[in-house]
């Protein structure tokens, strides 16, 4: 297990390992969700009410929503905001890179899911202006990138790095080998932060694709649907 923001108080942000197994949510063809035992296993041990827990099933877009006590469990989305104490809010990753944020003066946070579409996307621009909306004050947001995989194993064709739209340039290519090129995703994430004006960052520089044994990692992994790992966020 994985401890986010452990300077910061009144917040439970928690990253689940392989150790753990898997998290994924699987919903079957007419979109229900069946409840994954590992997950009640591994959240009860955190001291997280998986019951109240909404969820984010993922869809690779910037879509976010905004949970509260009435929100359904489960949402089509890649990013979480609350404003409320009590209700942990979750998605799940495999490499995509897990970004978590937490207002401590406002008490309003988010969590994201940020695989690479998610990432060309910008979803931290609705993150924030949604976070905003709630209360929150830019320069009291804290922000920690979770682990995912590092610039010597996003590996992309260069003929489709321009789908990354804005975010196409050139310093983001580490290095190049061949038609490929090595992202820095961390790098892309975290101007996207400071364009926010947001400059409070921690990372944890762990790529899952260089420790296996720590992480689930759907490149190394190799299986469909991928196991996956959850990142949990609770305001307390
Ligand atoms: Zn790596």
């Amino acid at each position: 297990m994985i401890e986010l923001f452990k300077n910061i108080q009144n917040i439970k942000a928690i990253m689940s390992g392989r150790i753990d197994g898997d998290m994924r949510l699987n919903p079957d063809e007419k979109g229900i969700v069946i409840e994954n035992p590992n997950r009640e296993k591994f959240l009860s041990g955190c001291g997280i009410d998986n019951k109240r827990m909404v969820c984010a099933l993922l869809e690779h877009s910037n879509k976010i929503v905004v949970a509260d006590e009435k929100s359904p469990r489960f949402n089509v989305c890649d990013g979480i905001v609350t404003a409320t104490s009590g209700l942990p809010i979750s998605v799940t990753v495999a490499d995509c890179i897990p970004v978590a944020l937490y207002d401590e003066s406002h008490r309003v946070a988010a969590v994201t899911h940020n695989g690479w579409r998610v990432i060309a996307k910008n979803i931290i621009r609705p993150v924030v202006k949604q976070m905003l909306s709630l209360g929150a004050d830019r320069q009291s947001i804290a922000v920690a990138i979770g682990p995912g995989l590092c610039e010597y194993h996003f590996e992309f064709d260069l003929k489709d790095f321009h789908l990354f739209g804005p975010w196409a340039k050139k310093k983001y290519i580490h290095h190049a080998k061949g038609d490929k090129v090595y992202i820095d995703l961390r790098k892309m994430l975290t101007d996207q932060l400071e364009a926010e004006r947001i400059t409070k960052i921690e990372m944890v520089n762990d790529c899952t694709y260089c420790h296996p044994e720590r992480y689930f990692s759907y490149r190394i992994d190799k299986i469909f649907p991928p196991k996956a790992m959850i990142v949990a966020v609770e305001i307390l």
